[in-house]
């Protein structure tokens, strides 16, 4: 029997440590590996140079961690992948990403609007010299060009949670390499390599650590592809601090308790929230989640004010609720039109559901929502 995902949550990079003789996993802060034979390492680093993988000993933080693998592996086993590169944020692995396709050659990305404010900043300002075709799903076939190197999409789409069928968008990309950000359903909700994604791209920085407390980023990918990562991040240096490694880890232990208790509550409120006379629209996708958005009827700063209970915050994934204005903060960096051509409205509010107690929550919103 194949054990589920929420036991191989507690387990995955785990495997070793009983027969290391340890409980919790280790934690190695080094920064370089000593070795007395430069012969062996230079082999060893020509193998990273080729092929983007090292075997045996690590050489330097640089190139790879052992603390930092552990979660690199556990999360590529909750995603249903050979492998993935973790790196310092999100944008980190973003900004991989795309170089890996400009590095083939391939430096024109079609993309699926809405997506996190930053990612449409670095696709929109061409940053990494790559060249955006933002396209509406049906749209994406004809979008392609001969040096189409990627298609990004997320779903459910931040912060709008608009939802989008990976499967449909793989078979209109073809041949061209799909990645999907799949920060808001993490792989407890939604797996989208077995819809065909090529990578699966986390903000770990949100549910993934889920205390607010670590930042992160990481792709979940074949172990050719993971390759390719690797050296970028060896290039560019964008690499996850083993300490964040040892708490992402942590933070999957808990990733499938934490994302269905919330999910829960979320659900609870979206059907509160529709009957609420201060609130205009409810946007909650079909496969559920912690994430809520809604549009209120009257000044969205003036919520944002009156929350108690609620962290008024950007970001998501927390074990406290936060909620935020997406036209002022998360999405405040992408061009007003742009920004309202993708639904994000003025009247837009992004809530992410925590771990407290439903009817606490909803006397929070409720009075808030009154002062608004
Ligand atoms: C937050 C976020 C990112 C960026 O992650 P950082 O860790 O903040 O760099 C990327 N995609 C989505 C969907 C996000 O919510």
């Amino acid at each position: 029997m194949t054990a589920t995902l929420r036991t191989r949550a507690v387990h995955a990079g785990r495997d070793d440590l009983t027969d290391l003789g340890v409980h919790a996993a280790p934690l190695d802060l080094s920064t370089t590996y000593p070795s007395r034979d430069s012969v062996d390492e230079a082999g060893r680093i020509d193998e990273f140079a080729a092929t983007g993988a090292l075997s045996g000993l690590p050489v330097y933080g640089r190139l790879s961690n052992p603390t930092v693998e552990r979660f690199e592996k556990a999360l590529a086993e909750l995603e249903g992948f050979d492998d993935a590169v973790a790196f310092a944020t999100g944008m980190a692995a973003v900004s991989a990403s795309l170089l890996a396709a400009v590095a083939q050659g391939k430096r024109h990305v079609v993309a699926v609007r809405p997506v996190y404010g930053c990612t449409d900043h670095m696709l929109t300002s061409g940053l990494l010299g790559t060249e955006v075709t933002w396209a509406d799903p049906e749209d994406v076939a004809s979008a392609l060009r001969p040096d189409t190197g990627l298609v990004l999409l997320e779903t459910p789409a931040n912060p709008t949670l608009r939802e989008v069928d990976i499967a449909e968008i793989v078979s209109a990309a073809g041949e061209v390499p799909m990645l999907v950000d799949n920060t808001f359903a993490t792989p407890v909700l939604q797996r989208p390599g077995r819809h065909g994604a090529r990578f699966v791209l986390h903000s770990a920085t949100k549910f993934l650590g889920g205390h607010g407390d670590v930042m992160g980023g990481v792709v979940a990918c074949g172990a050719e592809d993971a390759g390719m990562l690797r050296q970028i991040r060896f290039a560019t240096g964008g690499v996850l601090h083993p300490l964040a490694g040892y708490m992402l880890l942590r933070g999957l232990s808990t990733l499938p308790l934490r994302v269905n208790a919330a999910s829960a509550t979320a659900a609870e409120l979206v059907e509160r929230l529709r009957g609420h006379a201060n609130v205009s629209a409810v946007h909650y996708p079909g496969i559920g989640g912690p994430l809520i958005a809604f549009e209120v009827d009257g000044d969205p700063h003036a919520l944002i004010g009156a929350v108690r209970l609620i962290t008024p915050a950007v970001s998501l994934g927390s074990v406290d609720s936060l909620i935020q204005h997406p036209a002022s903060i998360s999405h405040r960096i992408v061009a007003e039109d742009d920004r309202r051509g993708a639904g994000v409205t003025d009247r837009l509010i992004r809530m992410s559901v925590g771990l407290e107690d439903v009817e606490d929550l909803w006397h929070d919103l409720d009075q808030a929502l009154k002062a608004c």
